[in-house]
């Protein structure tokens, strides 16, 4: 049987068609650990043999780092720019954060240098909650339909994490001003929470980029790094039903990955890749969904195990007492 190619999806009213898995290049930054400039392009390499093309970092993982080994893997690859789509971000900094019109405008010139690009297909304001939602709205979003006007920039996003963050800005901006958002750890087996907000952004013809399938690696066998947010009880639930797929023959973050991928209305899953051998398995979880569907005995064994922890997350951004 030939194996079915990566399947693209559309991305809201965008007109661009995205790969059903998207390269996370923060471990590019060395941010789940130490990468090589030459594992880095062998990833991007594999990335686009295997249909990936799409393609997020952000100026914040690894203090620049991750733009700087995407950018050199693109270039190696020399692939036409036309062939994929590339999204980073602005806002969020090692040095912390910053929404301002002057700070996010000077931001994508350094991006694209880089990046080494002329223009990024995806610009998202990072992390939006730890800023002034309102300065969002107000300065950061007009400020980047400048720099779309400009053609430095395809589309305009916003990402973070606690859902309510989209649902306030989207109300408060212009229809089609704000083309994605980029939701993370919310639609995985321990939480699915992004499913409520989804008739909202179809009707807002806003599209959808789900990242962290594995929950920044919760759902691996290797576990998550040191500074994972979550609670002892939702790490160490994770760390048992990964344990049992192991046990049983069967692999967590596949599972993981395919969970993700069954919901059509995201549009890329956005998996953190830093090694070929993490894209194949990657890809290979996708193919193999769209051929046989999930592994329902499994991930309903799984669910159970992750039951007492379902829908638990955790603080992000500025807390209000
Ligand atoms: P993730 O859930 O994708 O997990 C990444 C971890 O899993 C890494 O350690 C990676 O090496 C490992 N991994 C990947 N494939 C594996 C496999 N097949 N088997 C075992 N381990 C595997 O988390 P993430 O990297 O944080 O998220 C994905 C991407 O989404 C990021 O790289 C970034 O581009 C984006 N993201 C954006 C935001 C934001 O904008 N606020 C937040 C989170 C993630």
């Amino acid at each position: 049987m030939a194996v079915p190619k990566l399947e693209l999806r559309l991305l809201g009213n965008t007109g661009l068609k995205l790969s059903s898995v998207g390269f996370g290049a923060s471990p590019l930054g060395s941010v789940f650990g130490p990468v090589s400039e030459s594992d880095a392009v062998a990833s991007v390499r594999e990335a686009f043999r295997l249909g990936i093309n799409f393609f997020d970092t952000s100026p914040y993982y690894g203090g620049t780092l991750s733009e700087k080994m995407l950018g050199k893997g693109l270039k190696a690859v020399g692939v036409p720019r036309n062939e994929y789509i590339v999204s980073t971000k602005c806002g969020r900094y090692r040095e912390g954060f910053d929404f301002s019109a002057e700070r996010v405008t000077k931001s994508i010139d350094e991006s694209l240098e880089r990046l080494q690009l002329d223009y990024v297909d995806i610009f998202q304001c990072h992390d939006i909650e730890f800023g002034s939602l309102d300065q969002i709205v107000n300065e950061t979003i007009p400020a980047l339909q400048k720099l779309k006007e400009a053609g430095k920039i395809r589309f305009i996003g916003i990402t973070g994490l606690p859902l309510e963050i989209f649902t306030y800005v989207l109300d408060r901006v212009p229809p089609g001003t704000v083309d994605v958002i980029l939701s993370y750890c919310h639609y995985s087996i321990n939480d699915s929470t992004l499913e409520d907000l989804m008739p909202y952004l179809k009707n807002k013809g806003v599209g959808v980029i789900s990242a962290s399938p594995l929950a920044m690696g919760l759902l691996t066998e290797l576990g998550p790094p040191e500074w994972h947010p979550a609670s002892s009880e939702l790490k160490s639930a994770c760390q048992t039903a990964a344990a049992y797929c192991k046990e049983k023959g069967k692999n967590i973050s596949k599972l993981a990955m395919q969970y993700s991928l069954s919901n059509k209305d995201i549009s890329s899953v956005l998996v953190g890749m830093n090694s070929v051998k993490q894209v194949v398995e990657n890809v290979a979880a996708a193919t193999e969904v769209a051929l046989f569907g999930k592994d329902q005995e499994t991930l309903s064994e799984v669910e159970a195990i992750l039951k007492p922890v379902k829908n638990q997350t955790w603080p992000s951004g500025i807390q209000h007492s």
